[in-house]
């Protein structure tokens, strides 16, 4: 038994594919003395029982790139560490019932040719080619990916372990970990056979991964599901076929019917994703074991009756065999079936890389992710879509958990429609105004829990879930969508935006050292300035509003998606002992938006306030004899005002608001509108156009840059890149579209290469365009070059435009 060691600089503790890829990765990155903890046997977690699976395809771009990298890794990973490993390039089809998952299928080629993949759209001939026992007379067409397949995920553990150990790294096997705390600014792990100190450490502990995180502090958001895959006998008609092709068939699965099913030696594996899905442990009935190494469930194959008889109907060689073994075991779920890969909300050098539904298809990418976390202190793509801060306080909470794990399992396959709203786990957070909103029609949508409205229905509109199973801009929504955005352009729209994300910070030294931490300049006392934050490459971290009241007193507002991102980013960079306080008072206020070219009249009937205070100022002011913040600003891009109120005050200022507003033709509006709003306007989202895919200059953000400051983050890098030529630009697009407009990442074309990606779209109604946003190689985005748009498979020619808002290129309706 290996001796423990006294210290070293990372702790990882769990043993699974994950935990062993991350040791490795850090290995390769020149960080050997690297420790991990493994409670019991490497594998002993879901790792040994799981089918081995190994997609690239994914509809999210992050987790597309992590899995890409793994299948890559994966086919010279046994040659690199000299460990052999039967790793099948099987290739894979994939099934569609609908147009619909063609078009999905189609968007994800496109994503997947982006990022160097080669999938392809199958005809239902070229899919009987590709796997001659399928049945194919009711399907839309399919997918194939040449590089899917399938491997022994102990393999793959013990492969990144020898490489790993081959670089120096340590195993500690049968170690468990059972506490850690800080001191001295290090990490203590606790074990029986005694305790390492470290400088960091990462939680890669599986479905174990909600204890681990308690010795940190931390409510890790998870449930654990069961799923089952059951292997069949020998078929010998299968075993023929595998002799006289040299090799297997490729994976199938029928994302429609929800499973997949696979060659295991000469039968087959069938592992269903079922709507009536079980949970385990989350009942004090239920408790969780302190040790489930190895073990799985009881066999449950009456819940996959259904998937078994339609797996038999598609292929009918499945039904001439018997179940020969039934694998049922854990599997951990997050709220949205991501993993979590990234620095641990709010403790100080603690990361985790656990929860993963896919975690051996996974294990390679974020091995590489958490390794450059670590050794670099930020990833090479943006990976928001895994970042542990993606979720805050509320999604820990076991019923809402629960209700989402379920929601996700059971629709592991489904496709994700820009206008649906996944109804599991609602109304968590919601404004004081809801039941008027709900009232008045409102379609609602969860921000970071907070319930606000998509759009807003008329009497008879399709509301119903099947109306939104659609990619296309036409729906129910579109009349009201066009309504919405007249409204604000022709008189006034208010939004009730519960759950901004906002610190108060203030102390000696404030501005100071905010100016530090932005590229552009402070806004003077009483007024508000729009600010992005760089890291040290110079790449977008994040964009706040940030209104000053006094010298060093500053309201900082931000997405409510980054209120855990953007709060450990300010905390990081606060120096010890610092005078200068941060409070996050995001529960205890809320905003709404007033837009339009009748917001100061509709002002001016509620308030005595000075609404000739010019765009970009503030003012404290009464409202139905409440407290209100009047901000000049309005990201629907005309007059408006944001009203920020006390939670508790939302009510009545809500209610004064739209009783003087009514007759001047105020209309509430929905996020839906704002999006098409702001897109006209060139104004960004985050983590869609603003990510640390792109440079403060790549996105075009030139102007918010003040080059005289002395320092700030990233100043170095921007000037270097400056210098030497930004090689990809914002721009914004016109495409002649059809019925879709362009989803993130869609495929800029120009020549026949492909020269950058969209990062939003949207119909613009006040312009009556389709409008995209997105980054472009330097000479492609300048303005009146002729590109192509590629949507759903179609490519759309489109115009790069001029470099300012394509409605009130002046601002002077804005400015008004
Ligand atoms: C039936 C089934 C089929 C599946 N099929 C696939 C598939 O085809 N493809 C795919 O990509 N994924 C599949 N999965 C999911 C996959 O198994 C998991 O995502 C993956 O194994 C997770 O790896 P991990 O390293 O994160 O966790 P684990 O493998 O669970 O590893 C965590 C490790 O941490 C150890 N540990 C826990 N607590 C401590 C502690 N305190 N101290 C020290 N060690 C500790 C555990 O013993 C364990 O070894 C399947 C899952 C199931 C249930």
């Amino acid at each position: 038994m290996a001796d423990i060691p006294s210290h070293a600089r990372v702790v990882i503790i769990g043993g699974g594919a994950v935990g062993a890829s991350s040791l490795y990765h850090l290995a390769k990155a020149g960080w050997t003395d690297c420790v991990l903890l493994e409670k019991n046997e490497l594998t002993a977690g879901s790792t040994w029982h799981a089918a081995g699976n190994i997609p690239n395809f994914s509809g999210n771009w992050g987790v597309m790139n992590i899995q890409r990298y793994s299948t890559e890794l994966y086919r010279r990973l046994g040659a690199e560490v000299d460990y052999p490993m039967n790793y099948n390039v099987t290739g894979s089809v994939r099934l569609a019932h609908s147009k619909e998952r063609m078009q999905e299928f189609e968007r994800a080629i496109g994503m997947g040719r982006a990022q160097g993949l080669d999938m392809e759209i199958c005809s239902n001939e070229d899919l009987k080619n590709h796997y001659p026992y399928l049945e194919t007379h009711d399907l839309a067409g399919g997918l194939y990916d040449p590089y899917d397949g399938d491997m022994d995920p102990s393999q793959l553990t013990q492969a990144f372990a020898k490489g790993a150990r081959d670089m120096g790294a340590k195993i500690l096997r049968f170690c468990p970990a059972t506490g850690a705390r800080r001191d001295n600014g290090e990490w203590v792990i606790e074990t029986p056979k005694g305790e390492i100190r470290c400088e960091y450490v990462v939680n890669a502990a599986g479905y174990y991964a909600r204890e681990v995180g308690k010795w940190f502090g931390r409510d890790v958001p998870m449930v654990v599901m069961s799923h089952q895959y059951m292997l069949t006998d020998e078929i010998p008609e299968l075993e023929e076929w595998t002799k006289s092709n040299g090799g297997k068939l490729p994976l199938l699965r029928d994302v429609d019917s929800s499973y997949y099913l696979r060659q295991e030696k000469t039968g087959l594996n069938l592992g269903p994703y079922e709507r009536n899905c079980v949970a385990h442990w989350v009942e004090p009935t239920d408790p969780m074991p302190d040790d489930f190494s190895f073990q799985l469930y009881p066999d449950d194959l009456e819940r996959l009756e259904w998937y078994i008889e339609d797996a038999m109907a598609r292929v009918p060689l499945l039904g001439t065999a018997g179940v020969n073994k039934v694998i049922n075991g854990p599997i951990p779920y997050t709220p949205d079936g991501n993993p979590l890969i990234g620095p641990m909300p709010g403790v100080p050098n603690a990361f985790e890389a656990c929860v993963f539904t896919f975690g051996i298809a996974q294990a390679g990418g974020s091995g590489k992710v958490l390794a450059e976390w670590l050794t670099e202190g930020a990833t090479e793509q943006d990976m928001w879509s895994v970042d542990p801060r993606r979720f805050t306080g509320f999604a820990a909470d076991p019923d809402y958990a629960l209700a989402k794990a379920k929601e996700i399992y059971g629709h592991e396959y489904a496709m994700h429609f820009p206008r649906h709203a996944w109804p599991a786990g609602r109304d968590r957070k919601c404004s004081p105004v809801h039941d008027r909103i709900i009232a008045a029609g409102g379609q609602m949508g969860a921000y970071n829990g907070w319930e606000r409205a998509n759009w807003f229905a008329k009497p008879g509109d399709d509301t119903s879930e099947d109306a939104t199973q659609t990619w296309g801009r036409e729906g129910p929504w579109l009349p009201r969508i066009r309504e919405e955005c007249h409204a604000v352009r022709d008189a006034a729209g208010i939004l009730d935006l519960p759950g901004f994300s906002r610190y108060r910070v203030k102390g000696d030294g404030a501005a100071e050292w905010l100016r530090g931490l932005v590229t552009g300049g402070l806004a003077k006392p009483g007024r508000i300035g729009l600010l992005y934050f760089a890291d040290e490459g110079g790449r977008i971290i994040t964009e706040m509003s940030i209104l000053r009241l006094e010298e060093d007193f500053f309201f900082l507002i931000t997405a409510a998606g980054a209120q855990w991102h953007d709060r450990d980013w300010l905390l990081k960079h606060l120096p010890d002992g610092s005078p200068i306080e941060i409070t996050d008072v995001s529960e205890e206020f809320s905003c709404q938006i007033l837009a339009g070219p009748k917001s100061r009249n509709v002002l001016a009937a509620v308030t005595d306030a000075d609404l000739t205070k010019g765009w970009l100022t503030h003012q404290t002011a009464q409202i139905a004899g409440k407290h209100c913040q009047l901000v000049r600003v309005s990201f629907a891009g005309e007059l408006g005002w944001e009203i920020h109120t006390q939670v508790a005050d939302t009510a009545p200022v809500y209610d004064a608001i739209m009783a003087a507003g009514t007759p001047m033709g105020l209309k509430p509006f929905g996020m839906f509108a704002l999006d098409s709003l702001r897109i006209e306007k060139g104004y960004r989202a985050w983590k869609g156009d603003l990510s640390t895919d792109y440079t403060v200059l790549e996105g075009g953000l030139d102007r918010f840059v003040r080059w005289q400051k002395d320092d700030f983050i990233g100043k170095a890098a921007l000037e270097r890149q400056k210098q030497q030529g930004v090689k990809k630009r914002f721009a914004t697009l016109i495409v002649e579209a059809n019925g879709h407009d362009a989803p993130y990442m869609s495929n800029v074309w120009k020549d026949g290469e492909i020269v950058g990606e969209t990062t939003s779209g949207a119909w613009g109604h006040r312009i009556d365009k389709s409008v995209a946003l997105g980054v472009l190689r330097s000479e492609a985005a300048e303005p009146g070059t002729r590109v192509e748009v590629e949507i759903f498979g179609e490519r759309y020619p489109a115009t790069v435009q001029e470099d300012k808002p394509l409605w009130d290129p002046e601002n002077e309706r804005l400015k008004a």
